[in-house]
């Protein structure tokens, strides 16, 4: 599919769902609600939502100067969100809905039961989810296609890796479009493309190779047989307008959800990408490793370790370096932002960092405590190799 304009687009998309029934127009658009909307009918006073803005320029490091256009732009009407689900297990999902409610943001000097991260979320208007939304069948098909051809415009979400059906071996088909066709046709007039988790970031589970001894009776390289690519090695692929669309990676098994939140709220203050690392990741977000942080660094350097998770130094709360723990060299926000509504991180219940938003985690070699090369997430990195 070439560059093509939003109204030959939605042409298209009419045509190919007038094979199925009756459509003859996507020209019906809901009311749209803006957040100042929200703000009102949820009892929230303008007081709570500046300090919220506070808030959430500091955790994205917008000066304070620029307060105004976050409120403005906040206050704005929604935007909308198409989301597409490929080789996926629905973790990230999963861990989306969890920021809803959000305690560290609920106000109880209101009367408001909602909670501001709930309402910010609420301002995106996702008009394809297919875990979420309530049509299915065609009319969830129409719901995307009406998305697909906003005149205002719209971000593509994506979970999951995808096939490589290049050749027509149909390992991921929607009503005859290969995943592959579905995200070229999303992706045409998509403002952003957000990758969330790491099978979207980087191929993860789908595109793992496994342990060097695996037979796998089909003959095809790594587990899986579908030749998985995360979804900017596939953009890359279709070449012409694709290259050059603004991809974010929200990597994570699964992502945080204010992570994932704090990005599409980024993307609607400023319209354009935070700053990035050289995995496409907001260094917001990813711009530290989880040990720099971790509460158990300073047993770290003072050389405590647990050597066994029912040990003395387990009980003690040393650092689980030696049992596996990937910290010095995944970068995310689990030690600042934490997990569950900012309750805590895995470290802080026993048990390391699994390197879960790096590329290529599943498959990570790290020397074990007899020098040798291996895959495995217990296997120990070199402490010798990590900087304090
Ligand atoms: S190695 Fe792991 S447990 Fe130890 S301080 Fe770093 S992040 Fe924390
Ligand atoms: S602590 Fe490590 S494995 Fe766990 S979620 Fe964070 S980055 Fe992923």
């Amino acid at each position: 599919m070439s560059n093509v304009s939003k109204k030959e687009l939605r042409t298209s998309i009419a045509s190919r769902l007038s094979q199925h029934m009756e459509v003859e127009t996507l020209d019906e658009w809901p009311p749209i609600e803006t957040l100042g909307d929200r703000l009102a009918n949820s009892g929230v006073s303008r007081r709570s939502f500046m300090k919220y803005c506070i808030g959430l320029s500091a955790m994205m490091a917008i000066p304070i100067s620029l307060m105004p256009k976050l409120v403005e732009a906040a206050l704005a009407k929604k935007t909308s969100v198409v989301y597409l689900s490929f080789q996926e297990c629905t973790g990230c999902l999963e861990s989306l809905v969890n920021v809803f409610p959000n305690t560290r943001y609920n106000l109880s000097a209101t009367n408001s039961t909602d909670s501001i991260a709930n309402i910010i979320l609420s301002a995106l208007s996702l008009d394809y989810q297919e875990t979420l939304m309530v049509p299915s069948g065609i009319q969830a098909e129409i719901s995307k296609a009406a998305a697909i051809a906003n005149p205002e415009g719209y971000i593509l979400v994506v979970d999951g890796s995808l096939p490589d059906d290049k050749k027509g071996a149909g390992y991921f088909i929607q009503h005859g479009m290969t995943g592959l066709d579905l995200l070229k046709e999303a992706a045409t007039n998509a403002a952003a493309i957000v990758s969330v988790g790491s099978c979207a970031s980087f191929g993860g589970l789908p595109a793992a190779k496994g342990p060097a001894n695996l037979i796998n009776p089909t003959n095809a390289r790594g587990v899986s047989p579908t030749g998985a690519t995360s979804i900017k090695a596939a953009l890359d692929g279709f070449g012409g307008i694709y290259k050059t669309k603004p991809v974010i990676n929200v990597s994570g098994c699964p992502p945080i959800a204010e992570v994932i939140a704090g990005t599409l709220v980024y993307w609607i203050l400023n319209k354009k990408a935070p700053e990035l690392d050289s995995n496409l990741r907001p260094k917001m977000f990813y711009g530290e490793t989880v040990h720099e942080e971790c509460y158990r660094k300073e047993f770290f350097e003072e050389g405590l370790f647990v050597k066994s998770f029912d040990d003395a130094g387990a009980r003690a709360g040393h650092c689980l370096l030696m049992m596996g723990c990937k910290g010095p060299t995944t970068h995310n926000a689990c030690t600042t932002l934490k997990w569950n509504q900012g309750t805590g991180h895995p470290m802080e219940a026993g048990h390391g960092c699994l390197g879960c938003a790096e590329p290529d985690f599943w498959d990570k070699k790290s020397i074990n405590a007899q020098g040798q090369q291996g895959v495995g997430f217990y296997n120990h990195l070199d402490p010798a190799t990590i900087d304090d």
